[in-house]
């Protein structure tokens, strides 16, 4: 016999599995392969008539820069794109965001002038 709380987990792997971004069509199979747990979200459709699902497309995954992209090189010389930190050193590249630099491994904030 299944209790309560095996039904609370079924549900929320089911949700999880809904937030995923592979299977967007996957609910549907699972529905017509188990009609038990069909019949049970039809329920909770019915208690809770003002949800509604968001539909969201596939993430898009950030594209990650790598440290090359902190480095340019001109002509035989290498500049270094980001400003290095005055606590930690060189070595140390700022962050750059739109007000200001800010140091990853020490907190260190320098605020860009306007
Ligand atoms: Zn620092």
């Amino acid at each position: 016999m299944p209790t309560k709380k095996d039904k609370e987990r079924e549900k929320k792997e089911e949700e999880a599995k809904k937030a995923g971004p592979k299977k967007a069509e996957e609910p549907k199979v699972a529905a017509a392969e188990a009609p038990k747990e069909a019949v049970e979200e039809k329920k909770a459709e019915e208690k809770k008539p003002a949800k509604v699902e968001k539909v969201r497309g596939p993430k898009k995954k950030k594209q990650e820069k790598g440290a090359h992209a902190l480095y340019k090189i001109e002509g035989d010389k290498v500049t270094r794109v980001h400003p290095t930190c005055e606590r930690c050193g060189i070595g140390y590249f700022m962050a750059e965001h739109h007000d200001r630099f800010t140091c990853g491994h020490c907190g260190f904030t320098r605020y860009k002038a306007r």
